[in-house]
Formats: C-alpha cells, structure tokens, sequence
C-alpha cells in the first residue's frame, strides 16, 4: 500500500490509488479485525461518500488540503459533528455531538476522511483500556496484552493498518503510553497548542489532544493542521504554529535523569536499551549528560491528587439534568436521584477517582493534598525551565514495562497509577512530548523511548525524533 502520507498522496495524484479504494482497503481491515475492539463505531458510508467526492473532485483541484484524502479515526472523548460520542460511559449513552471539536473542524477542512471513533477508558481514565462500557482492546502484535491507555481503540487503529492516522488524548500519558506498548509514534504537544474545544473534559490543566502515527512526518502534517489559536479556547496558544524548519542544530544537548533510568519499577531491557542509544548519542558527538532529578517520588501522587480534583469538579455536570443518564428508579428525593443516576452511569474507576478528587478539595483536606501538589507542579515548572537553559531535549522511558497482560493490573488501581512515573511529568509541566518505537524486547514486545522538549518547541521535537527513527533504531 503506502508507507506515509506524502507517499499515499503522490499514489493518489499519479492515478495509482483512489480515495475510495483506500477507504474500502481500511474498512475491510476493520472489519477482518473487529475481534480487537478499537473501534467504538464506524462511519463506513458516510467515509465512503466522502471520499467519492474527494475522487470526484481531484481533476479540477489547484491545491489539495494537506489531509486530503488522508483516513483518520478518533477517540471516543472527541466531538464530531451529529455523530455519537460517549467517552467510553454509560453515563453518556446516546449523546450525539451537535458541534465539530476544532481539531475535527480543521482535519476535515484540510480534506481528512473520518472513517470512525475508537474505544478508550471511561472518561480517559487508565492505562489498559479496560475501563471501557465497551470491554477491553486486545493489542494486535499479541492478543493476550493490553494495548495501553487511555486511548487503546486509537492506538490499536494506526498499529494494526485500519487508519492512517488517530486521535487520542493524552492526560497523563494517554497517547504516548499506548504507542508505547503498540510500536507506533504518539505524540502529546505542548499545552495549549491544540484546542481542546470539542474534547469532553478529564482534567482540564492537563488535556490535550495527540496523535498516533506510523512515522513522524505524518504526525508532524497532522499537527500542523490541527494545532493553532482558537477563539473557542482561551489556554490554545495565541503564537501561530510555524513548522517551518528551524537550522538543526547539528549536535544536540540532551539530559536524562539517572534517579529515573536506575529506577526500581523500570524493566532492565528498557533501561539498558536507554543507555545504549545514550552510548550511541555520545559517540555521534552528542553532548548527554545526567541531570540530579529527585523530585520522581513526587510525581505521580502530585498528578493524582491534581487531575482527580479537576475530574471530580469536571464530571459533576454528569447529574442526569442536564447531561448524562438518569435513572428510571423511582426515587425518594433529589439526593437519590443524583445518587442513583451516576452510580448507574459511572464505572468504578470513575467513581473512584470522583470521591478521591472530591476529598481532597475538602475544606479539611485542602492544604495537605491540593496546595501540596500544586506546590510539586510549580517545583517541577520551574526545574524544568532551568534543564532547557542547558539542554534542547530530555529523553525518558515512556512506560517502566512493557505491555501488560490482560487483566495484569484490573484490580490493583495504585500499582496501575505508578506505571504512569514517566509520563505525567510532561503534563504537569505542559511540555511537548513523544513516545518513538525504536525497541524490541526480548519478549518481543515493542517499548519507546520518550524524548521532551521545551514548552512550545515541538519544531525540536520533531527533528530529533525524525533523527533518532532514522538512525537510533535498534536492531
Ligand atoms: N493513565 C493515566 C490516568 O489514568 C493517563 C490518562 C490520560 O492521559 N488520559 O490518568
């Protein structure tokens, strides 16, 4: 078929390919992998008109959309115009969008063909896909894994070729984490540089929406179309969005944290295969040198404590008045209407992080858990900014595992919280970030290297990551 989307679009304008031949190819994929459960729902017809105009259109085109043509699936948490979406609840059931997201608007503007939206956690809550109303996603390189979360159905969509690229969002991780564990690129930009208009609120300080990709390039020409100020966000970032190539500098200076890659939790493969790029880095001239890092320990409690406030305060619109199920149980008052309605409509780890993120914004509780995180959070913005006095990137381990087996971490939330060490740092901190598949691990599972750049400077991030797939593979 094709490798990228350039690739593709030069097929479509040679003649070679159609767009309807390349919708029937990736619906039929689906559907001989419907087993997977990635998908949520798919827009089979609707994609297939949409790409008949697209061939019918081609002859007269001057310019082509960046997207044109290009076949995209969604998650579950983002708004598409009259089509459903119920970010993986119960609660939600039946909810249809009556707006584009703005990243929808934009991918659809530059001639993008939605072809459907995949499944994920409740309310992009975890890192298995298994708190979907759906049921779990099997990950395609080996059925008896999870593929990540929250954004499973999406990552397992790029990974097993029923789309070229997806959409996620990314939280805690939610995009780069399931890359990790697929074999695919996910990319979570800056805060701020995607709207989140149109995506159905998690922790607000803390969403964004990502991107799932084979190579760099595509997710580098997704980006560019999607990202940008938007009058219906005040936090998406005024600066336009110029990805015009900057001088690459021809040595890079990157940090790593020792306290993170000698970390307890963190596989030895990953960890060895961490430092060998690092070896490998160095010898090409690169300047990488360890960074003292002691704030680790504080990490994942700190974004607990944050995100689960926000959930809590975000999903208290879920009453079952305005939005969200409601219960057909006769009720004595309004207390066991609300009560009942959300203990129907919400799952367990929604339920879970709810009472924890409403405890701690208790009046009791508010100065020891709350101001105390957000304490961290301002430690780690302000270690952050003096890295990037010295360095151009920080490289990470995406996940301290590979892929876990099904049903591994279902019942043990916190051993599931502490697997998020590596990847919540970049959100606390709204820096840019990427989780690249350059490894193969003994147990044949693939693992990513995270690389992180300075607030707004994806155009860095994506250079490097572009040399470190190109010549920092292994194997
Ligand atoms: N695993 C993290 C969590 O459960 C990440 C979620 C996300 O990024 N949406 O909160």
């Amino acid at each position: 078929m094709f490798t990228s989307i350039t690739d593709y679009q030069q097929q479509l304008f040679s003649g070679s390919t159609t767009c309807v031949a390349t919708v029937q190819h990736y619906l039929q994929q689906i559907n001989a992998k419907k087993h997977l459960n990635a998908f949520v729902e798919v827009f089979a017809e609707e994609a297939l008109a949409q790409a008949a105009a697209l061939d019918a259109s081609r002859n007269g085109i001057v310019k082509a959309g960046p997207l044109y043509g290009v076949v995209v699936a969604i998650k579950d948490v983002i708004c598409y115009k009259e089509h459903k979406v119920t970010a993986a609840s119960k609660i939600l059931a039946g909810f249809i969008s009556v707006y584009n997201a703005t990243a929808i608007q934009r991918l659809l503007d530059a001639g993008a063909i939605i072809i459907g939206n995949c499944n994920c956690d409740e309310f992009a809550m975890g890192s298995t896909n298994e708190n979907s109303a759906y049921g779990n996603v099997l990950n395609a390189l080996d059925e008896t894994k999870v593929p990540g979360g929250s954004s499973g159905g999406s990552a397992v969509s790029v990974q097993a070729g029923m789309c070229m690229i997806s959409l996620g969002s990314d939280t805690g991780g939610s995009v780069r984490q399931p890359a990790d564990f697929c074999g695919i690129v996910g990319l979570k930009p800056s805060y701020g540089r995607i709207s989140r208009y149109g995506l159905i609120a998690y922790a607000s300080s803390f969403d964004q929406i990502g991107i799932f990709g084979n190579t760099v390039e595509d997710i580098e020409i997704t980006l560019k179309v999607i990202a940008g100020p938007d009058e219906y966000d005040s936090t998406a970032i005024e600066q336009p969005f110029l990805l015009e190539k900057k001088n690459t500098p021809a040595k890079y200076r990157i940090a790593y944290f020792e306290e993170a890659l000698q970390h307890p939790s963190l596989d030895k493969e990953i960890s060895a295969g961490i430092f060998s790029t690092i070896k490998k880095l160095k010898a090409d001239g690169h300047s990488v040198e360890p960074v003292a890092f002691d704030l680790l320990e504080y990490i994942v409690p700190a974004y607990y404590v944050l995100t689960t406030a926000e959930a809590s305060s975000n999903l208290n619109r879920y009453d079952g008045v305005r939005f969200g199920h409601r219960t057909e149980a006769a009720v004595a008052d309004l207390t066991a209407f609300y009560k009942l309605s959300r203990s129907e409509g919400f799952g367990k780890e929604v339920q879970r992080r709810i009472l924890l993120g409403t405890f701690v914004l208790s009046a009791g509780y508010f100065d020891a858990y709350f101001t105390k995180a957000q304490q961290v959070r301002r430690m780690l913005v302000n270690k952050t900014a003096a890295i990037f006095n010295d360095f151009d990137a920080i490289i990470l381990p995406t996940s301290p595992t590979t892929a876990f087996t099904i049903g591994e971490k279902s019942d043990d939330p916190i051993a599931m919280y502490l697997a998020d060490i590596y990847t919540v740092f970049a959100n606390l901190t709204g820096l840019p970030a990427i989780s690249l598949p350059l490894y193969k691990h003994s147990n044949s599972l693939p693992f990513g290297l995270q690389v992180l750049t300075n607030k707004m400077d994806e155009v860095t991030l994506l250079q490097l990551s572009t040399l470190l797939m190109q010549q920092y593979k292994a194997g």
